[in-house]
């Protein structure tokens, strides 16, 4: 049986985990969930899974865990906070562990989870934008597996040979074809953009996805993010990824190789297929996926994107060749932008600005220990704050 924590277990990659899980008992077993606040949809996690730990990321939420669980005779231990986190992540009996968090606050969890050596499946791609040089070296330190379920990288790490350690360029790779929806604003003009909502940012033409990452893909800071994540996990550089706009989102990347091939991978916008794979990799697994009807689909489209509407996309390729904690910043001040656009205080194409001022007024540093990390995270994080005062104004 392989031990799993899937952190971040009520959200929407936790949920897809949980359900190739439950299709696959004699395989998997779920050694600890974690949340941050919602004790509701974590009690029943816990009837369901019956895992020896649960965390709670805040500790009055914790308690309230633990007298619910108390109530329905479960034995799950619950623990709280970030030590929690990282305990479940370090487990002996942890073989496998989900990296569901949203945001910055998933990194501490996953290095917990590197240094313990564990296969890691990385959704959380804010804890690698933000840390790539020590997380990669971690993983390498302590003989981690890190397998990506972002759907994007989970394609190219299968169109890749399946040993490319030694390069990109040595494995005959020329470019990496990185696949984008485009978002629900594809063809939305600059002047509306300046308007859209909250909600209308977050429904997502073709994927189910929590609130922070459905703004990402709106703004493209998603596809960002993205090929930041690409250049770390691929040893990649920014010249060698481009960014497709194909917004059946049939195919989720593809890899150019020097004689001209082409490889994608292709299949239903559903996010159990990258997690099934990275779950039993090199194996196969069903995952209750429904098969692709080409069919149906009939038709797949391709397009340039538009870096002048799109202006998030750009600031993270002047990202990646900034170097040390520039990603750190921009990632920071993306998280805080998007929160006050969600929250109203700041309008959809202010995120894009707050990330630019903050990116251009902070300087970076060698990112490799993880106190300059975190203290150019939040120096950025409380300089993003007093920007959006600024702009909003
Ligand atoms: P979500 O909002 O649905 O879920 C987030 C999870 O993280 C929840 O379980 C929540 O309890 C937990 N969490 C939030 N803040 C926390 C904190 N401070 N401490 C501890 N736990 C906390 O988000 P999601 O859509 O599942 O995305 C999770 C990650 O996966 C993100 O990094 C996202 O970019 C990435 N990802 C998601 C998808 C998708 O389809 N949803 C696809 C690719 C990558
Ligand atoms: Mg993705």
């Amino acid at each position: 049986m392989i031990g799993v924590t899937v952190l971040g277990a009520t959200g929407s990659i936790g949920s897809s985990t949980l359900d190739v899980l439950a299709r696959h008992k004699d395989k998997y077993h779920v050694v600890a969930l974690t949340a941050h606040r919602n004790v509701k949809n974590m009690l029943k996690l816990c009837a369901d899974f019956k895992p020896e730990y649960a965390v709670m990321a805040l500790s009055d939420e914790a308690e309230k865990l633990a007298v619910g669980l108390k109530e329905c005779g479960g034995d799950t231990k619950v623990l709280a906070g970030v030590e929690g986190l990282e305990y479940v992540s370090s487990l002996d009996q942890t073989d496998c562990v989900v990296a569901g968090i949203v945001g910055a606050a998933g990194l501490l969890p996953a290095l917990a989870a590197a240094r313990s050596g564990k296969r890691i499946l990385l959704a959380n791609k804010e804890a690698l934008v933000m840390s790539g040089h020590l997380f990669m070296d971690e993983v390498k330190k302590y003989n981690a597996e890190l397998l990506p379920i972002d759907s994007e990288h989970n394609a190219i790490f299968q169109c890749l040979p399946s040993d490319f350690s030694d390069g990109l360029t040595a494995n005959g790779v020329r470019r990496i074809l990185l696949t984008a929806s485009g978002g629900p604003f594809r063809k939305t003009s600059l002047e509306a953009l300046k308007n859209v909502t909250p909600e209308q940012a977050c429904t997502h033409p073709n994927w189910e996805m929590g609130r922070k990452i459905s703004v990402d893909s709106a703004t493209m800071m998603n596809k960002g993010l993205e090929v930041i994540e690409a250049c770390w996990l691929f040893d990649a550089a920014p010249e060698q990824i481009q960014v497709v706009v194909h917004p059946q989102s049939v195919i989720h990347s593809m890899v150019e190789y020097l004689d001209g091939s082409v490889l994608a991978q292709l299949g239903s916008p559903d996010m159990r297929t990258p997690i099934a794979h990275a779950l039993s990799w090199p194996e196969r697994i069903d995952a209750g996926v429904q098969k692709l009807n080409l069919f149906d689909i009939a038709t797949l489209e391709f397009e340039k994107p538009d870096f002048s509407r799109f202006p998030c996309l750009q600031l993270a390729f002047d990202a990646v060749k900034f170097g040390g904690t520039a990603s750190t910043i921009l990632n920071a001040a993306n998280e805080v932008a998007v929160q006050a656009f969600l929250d109203k205080q700041l309008s959809f194409v202010g995120i894009a600005k707050v990330n630019q001022i903050v990116l251009d007024e902070l300087s970076y540093h060698d990112a490799l220990t993880l106190d300059v990390i975190l203290s150019d995270d939040k120096m950025a994080r409380e300089l993003a704050d007093d920007v959006i005062k600024r702009v909003s104004h």
